[in-house]
Protein backbone atom coordinates (compact mmCIF):
# COMPACT_ATOMS: atom_id res chain seq x y z
CA UNK A 1 0.00 0.00 0.00
CA UNK A 2 1.37 3.54 -0.59
CA UNK A 3 0.22 6.72 1.07
CA UNK A 4 0.47 10.30 -0.55
CA UNK A 5 0.76 11.99 2.47
CA UNK A 6 4.41 11.35 3.45
CA UNK A 7 3.69 11.51 7.71
CA UNK A 8 1.63 8.37 6.85
CA UNK A 9 3.51 7.02 4.81
CA UNK A 10 6.85 7.33 7.05
CA UNK A 11 4.92 5.01 9.34
CA UNK A 12 3.00 2.77 7.20
CA UNK A 13 5.14 2.86 3.78
CA UNK A 14 6.60 -0.16 2.11
CA UNK A 15 6.46 -3.17 3.88
CA UNK A 16 5.24 -2.21 7.60
CA UNK A 17 3.83 -5.59 8.98
CA UNK A 18 5.34 -9.08 8.90
CA UNK A 19 2.48 -10.77 6.85
CA UNK A 20 3.15 -13.96 8.12
CA UNK A 21 2.34 -13.82 11.72
CA UNK A 22 0.66 -9.80 11.87
CA UNK A 23 3.67 -8.51 13.57
CA UNK A 24 3.03 -4.64 13.64
CA UNK A 25 6.91 -3.79 13.53
CA UNK A 26 8.65 -6.22 10.64
CA UNK A 27 10.61 -8.57 12.82
CA UNK A 28 14.46 -8.82 12.69
CA UNK A 29 15.34 -11.44 10.14
CA UNK A 30 18.66 -12.56 11.78
CA UNK A 31 19.65 -15.55 9.28
CA UNK A 32 22.56 -15.30 6.90
CA UNK A 33 20.99 -18.36 4.57
CA UNK A 34 17.18 -19.22 3.92
CA UNK A 35 15.71 -22.88 3.27
CA UNK A 36 14.86 -24.16 0.09
CA UNK A 37 12.18 -26.62 -0.51
CA UNK A 38 14.06 -28.13 -3.43
CA UNK A 39 16.68 -27.70 -5.91
CA UNK A 40 15.78 -24.16 -7.61
CA UNK A 41 12.80 -24.48 -5.04
CA UNK A 42 13.38 -21.11 -2.90
CA UNK A 43 10.40 -19.18 -0.67
CA UNK A 44 11.72 -15.75 -2.15
CA UNK A 45 14.95 -15.92 -0.57
CA UNK A 46 18.43 -17.45 -0.74
CA UNK A 47 21.22 -15.78 1.40
CA UNK A 48 21.10 -12.30 3.26
CA UNK A 49 23.70 -10.68 0.99
CA UNK A 50 21.17 -11.05 -1.81
CA UNK A 51 18.13 -10.01 0.02
CA UNK A 52 16.85 -10.40 3.51
CA UNK A 53 13.15 -9.17 4.70
CA UNK A 54 13.93 -6.72 6.97
CA UNK A 55 16.36 -4.77 4.57
CA UNK A 56 13.92 -5.31 2.12
CA UNK A 57 10.78 -3.78 4.22
CA UNK A 58 13.54 -0.80 4.51
CA UNK A 59 14.12 -0.91 0.91
CA UNK A 60 10.53 -0.67 0.12
CA UNK A 61 10.29 2.11 2.35
CA UNK A 62 12.59 4.14 1.16
CA UNK A 63 11.97 3.93 -2.23
CA UNK A 64 8.02 4.74 -1.56
CA UNK A 65 9.15 8.37 0.48
CA UNK A 66 11.79 9.39 -2.11
CA UNK A 67 9.28 8.70 -5.15
CA UNK A 68 11.85 5.97 -6.51
CA UNK A 69 11.79 2.45 -8.32
CA UNK A 70 13.69 0.49 -5.54
CA UNK A 71 15.55 1.62 -3.07
CA UNK A 72 18.68 -0.54 -1.84
CA UNK A 73 20.32 -0.40 1.87
CA UNK A 74 24.02 -0.37 2.46
CA UNK A 75 26.40 -0.36 5.20
CA UNK A 76 27.22 3.28 5.11
CA UNK A 77 26.15 6.02 3.22
CA UNK A 78 29.68 5.61 1.37
CA UNK A 79 28.92 2.13 1.34
CA UNK A 80 25.84 3.53 -0.73
CA UNK A 81 27.57 6.13 -2.86
CA UNK A 82 30.27 3.57 -3.84
CA UNK A 83 27.81 1.51 -5.34
CA UNK A 84 26.38 3.71 -7.15
CA UNK A 85 29.63 5.35 -8.23
CA UNK A 86 30.73 1.66 -9.31
CA UNK A 87 27.89 2.44 -12.08
CA UNK A 88 30.82 4.79 -13.74
CA UNK A 89 33.61 3.01 -16.32
CA UNK A 90 37.70 3.50 -16.44
CA UNK A 91 37.61 7.18 -18.27
CA UNK A 92 34.28 8.25 -17.02
CA UNK A 93 34.00 12.03 -15.18
CA UNK A 94 31.84 12.59 -12.33
CA UNK A 95 31.25 16.53 -11.39
CA UNK A 96 30.45 17.36 -7.82
CA UNK A 97 29.28 20.28 -6.13
CA UNK A 98 32.33 22.90 -5.14
CA UNK A 99 31.52 21.72 -1.30
CA UNK A 100 30.59 18.38 -0.60
CA UNK A 101 31.24 15.73 2.21
CA UNK A 102 34.74 15.15 2.95
CA UNK A 103 33.94 12.03 2.36
CA UNK A 104 32.71 11.78 -0.32
CA UNK A 105 35.27 13.75 -1.65
CA UNK A 106 38.17 11.01 -0.56
CA UNK A 107 36.16 8.37 -1.87
CA UNK A 108 36.66 9.92 -5.71
CA UNK A 109 39.95 11.64 -4.62
CA UNK A 110 41.61 8.18 -3.09
CA UNK A 111 39.30 5.57 -4.64
CA UNK A 112 37.70 5.39 -7.56
CA UNK A 113 40.69 8.02 -8.93
CA UNK A 114 42.50 4.82 -8.93
CA UNK A 115 39.98 3.26 -11.31
CA UNK A 116 40.73 5.36 -13.81
CA UNK A 117 37.17 7.38 -13.00
CA UNK A 118 37.48 11.36 -12.43
CA UNK A 119 36.32 14.17 -10.79
CA UNK A 120 35.52 18.27 -11.55
CA UNK A 121 34.64 20.15 -8.78
CA UNK A 122 32.23 21.99 -10.39
CA UNK A 123 29.72 25.17 -9.45
CA UNK A 124 27.00 23.43 -9.03
CA UNK A 125 24.92 26.14 -7.61
CA UNK A 126 25.76 28.23 -10.41
CA UNK A 127 23.63 25.92 -13.52
CA UNK A 128 24.67 28.55 -16.53
CA UNK A 129 28.47 28.42 -15.29
CA UNK A 130 28.74 24.64 -14.68
CA UNK A 131 27.49 23.43 -18.00
CA UNK A 132 30.82 24.68 -19.32
CA UNK A 133 32.37 21.62 -17.40
CA UNK A 134 30.58 18.98 -19.24
CA UNK A 135 32.97 17.54 -21.00
CA UNK A 136 32.27 14.25 -23.01
CA UNK A 137 33.93 12.10 -20.71
CA UNK A 138 31.40 13.20 -17.86
CA UNK A 139 28.47 10.98 -17.21
CA UNK A 140 27.32 11.92 -14.28
CA UNK A 141 26.69 14.89 -11.39
CA UNK A 142 26.96 14.36 -8.10
CA UNK A 143 24.71 17.40 -6.28
CA UNK A 144 24.40 17.79 -2.03
CA UNK A 145 21.74 20.43 -1.79
CA UNK A 146 22.29 22.25 0.97
CA UNK A 147 26.10 21.45 0.28
CA UNK A 148 28.29 20.71 3.59
CA UNK A 149 29.09 22.71 5.51
CA UNK A 150 28.36 25.74 3.81
CA UNK A 151 24.73 24.84 2.85
CA UNK A 152 25.15 26.32 -0.31
CA UNK A 153 21.96 25.23 -2.12
CA UNK A 154 22.16 24.15 -6.06
CA UNK A 155 18.43 24.42 -8.10
CA UNK A 156 18.46 20.66 -8.41
CA UNK A 157 15.75 20.91 -11.73
CA UNK A 158 17.87 23.23 -13.29
CA UNK A 159 20.82 21.41 -13.14
CA UNK A 160 18.88 18.13 -13.63
CA UNK A 161 17.60 19.89 -16.68
CA UNK A 162 20.94 20.87 -18.39
CA UNK A 163 22.84 17.29 -17.36
CA UNK A 164 19.81 15.22 -19.19
CA UNK A 165 20.03 17.45 -22.11
CA UNK A 166 23.47 15.96 -22.23
CA UNK A 167 22.41 12.13 -21.79
CA UNK A 168 24.00 12.17 -18.14
CA UNK A 169 23.13 10.86 -14.36
CA UNK A 170 21.94 13.54 -11.71
CA UNK A 171 22.66 11.84 -8.60
CA UNK A 172 21.53 13.57 -5.39
CA UNK A 173 22.94 13.59 -1.61
CA UNK A 174 19.90 14.10 0.20
CA UNK A 175 21.64 13.37 3.63
CA UNK A 176 20.73 17.11 5.00
CA UNK A 177 16.86 17.59 3.69
CA UNK A 178 15.39 13.51 3.47
CA UNK A 179 12.53 12.97 1.73
CA UNK A 180 10.49 14.98 4.61
CA UNK A 181 11.97 17.84 3.23
CA UNK A 182 12.98 17.49 -0.38
CA UNK A 183 12.61 14.88 -2.72
CA UNK A 184 14.97 14.77 -5.50
CA UNK A 185 13.48 12.62 -8.18
CA UNK A 186 10.60 14.60 -8.18
CA UNK A 187 12.95 17.57 -9.24
CA UNK A 188 14.50 15.42 -11.73
CA UNK A 189 17.17 13.33 -9.94
CA UNK A 190 17.58 10.23 -11.53
CA UNK A 191 19.54 8.40 -8.13
CA UNK A 192 19.20 9.66 -4.56
CA UNK A 193 21.87 8.60 -2.27
CA UNK A 194 21.53 9.19 1.97
CA UNK A 195 23.78 8.51 4.79
CA UNK A 196 20.81 7.26 6.60
CA UNK A 197 23.10 7.56 9.82
CA UNK A 198 21.87 11.03 9.69
CA UNK A 199 18.08 12.17 10.36
CA UNK A 200 16.65 8.87 8.87
CA UNK A 201 18.31 6.83 11.91
CA UNK A 202 18.07 9.94 13.60
CA UNK A 203 19.14 9.03 17.05
CA UNK A 204 23.11 8.84 16.74
CA UNK A 205 22.98 4.82 16.96
CA UNK A 206 23.25 3.46 13.44
CA UNK A 207 25.52 3.77 10.87
CA UNK A 208 23.79 3.41 7.41
CA UNK A 209 23.62 4.21 3.89
CA UNK A 210 20.35 4.21 1.15
CA UNK A 211 20.27 5.01 -2.31
CA UNK A 212 17.16 5.42 -4.28
CA UNK A 213 16.53 4.65 -8.19
CA UNK A 214 14.03 6.51 -10.86
CA UNK A 215 14.36 3.45 -13.01
CA UNK A 216 13.65 0.13 -13.67
CA UNK A 217 17.12 0.01 -15.47
CA UNK A 218 19.17 1.45 -12.79
CA UNK A 219 17.49 -0.67 -10.06
CA UNK A 220 18.61 -3.97 -11.93
CA UNK A 221 22.14 -2.71 -12.21
CA UNK A 222 22.33 -1.04 -8.57
CA UNK A 223 20.82 -4.94 -7.51
CA UNK A 224 23.74 -6.66 -9.12
CA UNK A 225 26.05 -3.94 -8.06
CA UNK A 226 24.79 -4.63 -4.42
CA UNK A 227 25.09 -8.37 -4.26
CA UNK A 228 28.52 -8.43 -6.27
CA UNK A 229 30.12 -6.03 -4.14
CA UNK A 230 28.40 -6.91 -0.71
CA UNK A 231 28.36 -3.53 1.66
CA UNK A 232 24.77 -4.43 2.91
CA UNK A 233 22.92 -3.81 6.02
CA UNK A 234 22.62 -6.19 8.70
CA UNK A 235 19.12 -6.80 9.66
CA UNK A 236 19.50 -5.11 12.89
CA UNK A 237 20.42 -1.86 11.48
CA UNK A 238 17.50 -2.35 8.92
CA UNK A 239 15.33 -2.73 11.91
CA UNK A 240 16.86 0.78 13.58
CA UNK A 241 16.48 2.53 10.28
CA UNK A 242 12.87 1.57 9.68
CA UNK A 243 12.34 2.57 13.57
CA UNK A 244 13.74 5.76 13.06
CA UNK A 245 11.90 6.46 9.89
CA UNK A 246 8.50 6.15 11.86
CA UNK A 247 9.13 9.60 13.70
CA UNK A 248 11.17 11.56 11.10
CA UNK A 249 8.41 14.13 11.11
CA UNK A 250 7.51 14.54 14.20
CA UNK A 251 11.85 15.00 14.83
CA UNK A 252 12.12 17.59 11.78
CA UNK A 253 9.32 19.56 12.59
CA UNK A 254 10.67 20.19 16.27
CA UNK A 255 14.25 20.36 14.47
CA UNK A 256 13.52 22.97 12.21
CA UNK A 257 11.76 25.03 14.48
CA UNK A 258 14.78 25.12 17.21
CA UNK A 259 17.04 25.43 14.03
CA UNK A 260 15.09 28.62 12.76
CA UNK A 261 15.37 30.04 16.09
CA UNK A 262 18.54 29.84 16.70
CA UNK A 263 19.66 31.18 12.93
CA UNK A 264 17.88 33.89 14.25
CA UNK A 265 19.54 34.24 17.00
CA UNK A 266 22.99 33.80 15.34
CA UNK A 267 22.48 36.42 12.33
CA UNK A 268 21.47 39.44 15.45
CA UNK A 269 24.42 38.20 17.39
CA UNK A 270 26.61 41.02 17.69
CA UNK A 271 30.01 38.60 18.24
CA UNK A 272 29.00 36.12 14.50
CA UNK A 273 30.41 37.43 11.33
CA UNK A 274 28.64 35.24 8.99
CA UNK A 275 25.48 32.72 9.26
CA UNK A 276 25.45 30.08 6.35
CA UNK A 277 21.36 28.83 6.97
CA UNK A 278 19.36 28.65 3.70
CA UNK A 279 16.08 28.92 5.45
CA UNK A 280 17.17 32.99 6.65
CA UNK A 281 15.62 35.26 4.09
CA UNK A 282 18.94 36.94 3.84
CA UNK A 283 20.93 33.82 2.78
CA UNK A 284 21.20 33.73 -1.25
CA UNK A 285 20.41 30.01 -1.39
CA UNK A 286 16.95 31.36 0.61
CA UNK A 287 14.59 31.78 -2.78
CA UNK A 288 15.52 28.46 -4.89
CA UNK A 289 15.69 26.34 -1.79
CA UNK A 290 12.20 27.18 -0.76
CA UNK A 291 11.31 26.28 -4.48
CA UNK A 292 12.68 22.81 -3.97
CA UNK A 293 12.40 21.97 -0.10
CA UNK A 294 9.74 22.54 2.43
CA UNK A 295 11.79 24.82 4.53
CA UNK A 296 15.76 25.48 5.40
CA UNK A 297 16.06 22.23 7.32
CA UNK A 298 18.33 21.78 10.45
CA UNK A 299 22.06 22.47 9.52
CA UNK A 300 23.90 25.90 10.44
CA UNK A 301 26.82 27.09 9.97
CA UNK A 302 28.83 30.30 11.47
CA UNK A 303 31.50 32.29 11.80
CA UNK A 304 32.95 34.11 15.27
CA UNK A 305 34.13 37.65 14.45
CA UNK A 306 38.18 37.31 14.95
CA UNK A 307 37.63 38.75 18.54
CA UNK A 308 36.66 35.25 19.62
CA UNK A 309 38.69 31.97 19.66
CA UNK A 310 36.97 29.27 18.60
CA UNK A 311 39.24 26.81 20.27
CA UNK A 312 37.86 28.17 23.87
CA UNK A 313 34.38 28.53 22.03
CA UNK A 314 34.23 24.59 21.26
CA UNK A 315 36.13 23.31 25.12
CA UNK A 316 32.92 25.83 26.79
CA UNK A 317 30.17 24.57 25.22
CA UNK A 318 28.46 21.80 27.76
CA UNK A 319 25.14 20.85 26.25
CA UNK A 320 25.75 20.62 22.84
CA UNK A 321 28.38 18.15 22.44
CA UNK A 322 31.38 18.50 19.81
CA UNK A 323 31.29 15.13 17.93
CA UNK A 324 31.35 14.07 14.23
CA UNK A 325 28.32 13.30 12.43
CA UNK A 326 24.87 14.98 12.58
CA UNK A 327 21.22 14.78 12.67
CA UNK A 328 20.22 12.91 16.14
CA UNK A 329 18.18 13.96 18.45
CA UNK A 330 20.83 15.57 20.35
CA UNK A 331 22.62 18.91 19.42
CA UNK A 332 25.89 18.61 17.84
CA UNK A 333 28.43 20.67 16.96
CA UNK A 334 31.82 20.33 14.82
CA UNK A 335 35.10 21.94 13.42
CA UNK A 336 34.48 21.19 9.48
CA UNK A 337 38.30 22.37 8.39
CA UNK A 338 39.67 19.65 11.00
CA UNK A 339 37.02 17.34 11.40
CA UNK A 340 34.23 16.51 8.57
CA UNK A 341 36.55 18.22 5.94
CA UNK A 342 39.66 17.78 6.95
CA UNK A 343 39.96 15.07 3.93
CA UNK A 344 39.98 17.62 1.41
CA UNK A 345 43.09 19.38 0.65
CA UNK A 346 43.96 23.06 2.29
CA UNK A 347 43.90 25.15 -0.92
CA UNK A 348 40.72 23.71 -1.82
CA UNK A 349 38.79 24.11 1.25
CA UNK A 350 40.66 27.97 1.07
CA UNK A 351 38.84 28.18 -2.49
CA UNK A 352 35.48 27.21 -1.76
CA UNK A 353 35.39 28.72 1.75
CA UNK A 354 35.39 26.22 4.25
CA UNK A 355 37.39 28.95 7.03
CA UNK A 356 39.45 27.43 9.80
CA UNK A 357 36.90 29.63 11.93
CA UNK A 358 33.75 28.15 10.35
CA UNK A 359 31.50 26.07 12.95
CA UNK A 360 28.85 23.41 11.81
CA UNK A 361 25.81 23.50 13.69
CA UNK A 362 23.48 20.44 14.14
CA UNK A 363 20.45 21.67 16.13
CA UNK A 364 18.56 18.71 17.85
CA UNK A 365 15.17 18.52 19.58
CA UNK A 366 15.77 19.34 23.34
CA UNK A 367 14.64 22.40 24.42
CA UNK A 368 15.89 25.41 22.30
CA UNK A 369 16.48 27.87 25.08
CA UNK A 370 18.73 25.54 26.69
CA UNK A 371 20.52 25.22 23.42
CA UNK A 372 20.88 28.81 22.79
CA UNK A 373 21.74 29.69 26.67
CA UNK A 374 24.88 26.88 25.91
CA UNK A 375 25.56 29.02 22.78
CA UNK A 376 25.94 32.08 24.59
CA UNK A 377 28.09 31.36 27.83
CA UNK A 378 30.60 29.65 25.12
CA UNK A 379 30.48 32.90 22.93
CA UNK A 380 30.86 34.77 26.05
CA UNK A 381 34.18 32.31 27.47
CA UNK A 382 35.63 32.51 24.28
CA UNK A 383 35.78 36.37 23.58
CA UNK A 384 39.29 37.73 23.81
CA UNK A 385 39.47 40.65 25.66
C1 LIG B 1 27.84 11.54 6.73
C2 LIG B 1 27.62 11.86 5.31
C3 LIG B 1 27.98 10.97 4.30
C4 LIG B 1 28.68 9.66 4.58
O1 LIG B 1 27.84 8.76 5.21
P1 LIG B 1 28.33 7.62 6.24
O2 LIG B 1 27.06 7.01 6.71
O3 LIG B 1 29.11 8.31 7.30
O4 LIG B 1 29.18 6.69 5.44
C5 LIG B 1 27.68 11.32 3.00
N1 LIG B 1 27.09 12.50 2.70
C6 LIG B 1 26.75 13.38 3.65
C7 LIG B 1 26.09 14.65 3.26
C8 LIG B 1 27.00 13.10 4.99
O5 LIG B 1 26.67 13.99 5.93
Amino acid sequence: MSYSNIETALIHGGISIDERTGAVNVPIYQTSTFKQDGLGKMRGYEYSRTGNPTREALEALIAELEGGYAGFAFASGLAAETAVLSLLNTGDRVLISSNVYGGTFRLLDKVFNHFGINYTISDTENPAAFEKDITPDVKAVLIESPANPLMTVTDIRAVAEIVHKHGLLVIVDNTFMTPYLQRPIELGADIVVHSATKYLGGHSDVVAGLAVVKTKELAERIAFIQNSTGGVLPPFDSFLLIRGIKTLGVRLDRHVFNAEKAAEYLVNHKAVKSVHYPGLPTDKGYEVNKKQAKNGGVMISFELKDNYDIKVFFESLQLVTLAESLGGVESLVCHPSSMTHASIPEEIRKKVGITDGLIRLSIGIENIDDILADIEQAIAASEVK
